[in-house]
């Protein structure tokens, strides 16, 4: 063969390359890893059917064979009582995330470690917190995870504290602390927190949230959205891929929101193709509603959390009939 002729199918070949996908394709390790499997069951939140209702949140993660607990409700026995009123199995939670340290998300996080580390040391042994959860507050609230801490490694848990967005396990991300880029000031007034150097405003800059990556979109759980359900999603889809939303699940703190703010979420919240959403605790009843109207949602696609409401990543939101 001549020179021309092996010279040809190469020059071929770097002309057709940029319109050969297999070629400008990213490797296939580059791609984010996804979950497979999700189901999502609330233990915490105001409005039950079975179970008891409170001003909290905590819900039940089950993500591809792994269960984590997410917030742990407002007094020391819900979660343990509504888990066994419901036969959701706490068994094999090691991994527990706080979302905040606010009270209602924290306060059974003691009773559940001591009841299943008796059988099990590993159990609810590991929580993920946000870096300033330990921060001193002052005015209308004080911070009770500083006193936690102590009882809570007395018993020989860890506490990790995350700075930035980490993929905790596969495709299961947490935001860390949430740049606060809209000024949705969705946190109540008169608390103050001592950074180091001054005493502030407390805006709750511990406040994070978890987000599962799958083939549906992403999937958001929240505990008391501090930070703003869009400033959480923007960057979530920022750090992670501009997927559409899947679901956007939990306390999202909109119960006090106005008109022109739901409009606004609402607008946002279309942006982002948000096919779902169990608005639980903070988020409000009456906004919920109002959110479906506006979205353009259904009965089926846009609830009230429940006790025992179950989000799963294929068959999609589950509640008693009180919250449709
Ligand atoms: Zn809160
Ligand atoms: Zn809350």
């Amino acid at each position: 063969m001549n020179k021309a002729g092996r010279a040809l199918p190469i020059l071929s070949l770097l002309l057709l390359a940029p319109f050969a996908c297999p070629q400008t394709r990213p490797p296939r390790a580059a791609l984010p890893a996804e979950v497979h499997s999700l189901k999502i069951t609330i233990l915490s939140t105001m409005l039950a059917d079975d179970g008891i209702g409170e001003w909290g949140f905590a819900a039940l993660v089950e993500a591809d064979g792994r269960k984590i607990l997410f917030d742990t409700g407002a007094r020391p026995t819900t979660v343990l009582e509504n888990a066994r009123e419901l036969k959701v199995d706490l068994n094999g939670v090691q991994d527990v995330i706080l979302s905040h340290y606010h009270d209602d998300h924290t306060t059974g996080l003691m009773t559940l470690r001591r009841e299943f580390s008796k059988n099990n040391p590993s159990a609810l042994s590991r929580v993920h917190v946000a870096t300033g959860i330990f921060l001193e507050r002052r005015g209308h609230l004080l911070n009770p995870m500083i006193q936690m801490k102590k009882d809570y490694e007395a018993t020989g848990g860890v506490f990790i504290v995350h700075d930035k967005p980490e993929e905790i396990f596969p495709g299961i991300w947490l935001t860390g602390p949430v740049p606060r880029v809209y000024p949705e000031k969705n946190y109540s007034a008169g608390t103050e927190v001592n950074t180091g150097t001054a005493w502030v405003e407390d805006n709750i800059p511990d406040d994070q949230s978890l987000v599962f990556n799958t083939s549906h979109g992403l999937v958001l759980l929240s505990g008391c959205g501090h930070s703003g359900i869009i400033n959480t999603i923007q960057y979530a889809r920022g750090f992670l891929r501009p997927a559409p939303m899947d679901a956007a699940i939990g306390g999202f703190h909109l119960f006090a929101a106005s008109d022109q703010e739901l409009a606004w979420t609402a607008s946002k919240l279309k942006e982002y193709h948000t096919a779902r959403i169990l608005g639980a605790h903070c988020t409000g009843i009456e906004s919920v509603y109002r959110l479906r109207e506006l979205m353009g949602l259904t009965r089926q696609t846009c609830l009230v959390g429940t006790i025992g409401a179950v989000y799963d990543l294929n068959s999609g939101i589950k509640t008693g009939p009180i919250a449709r």
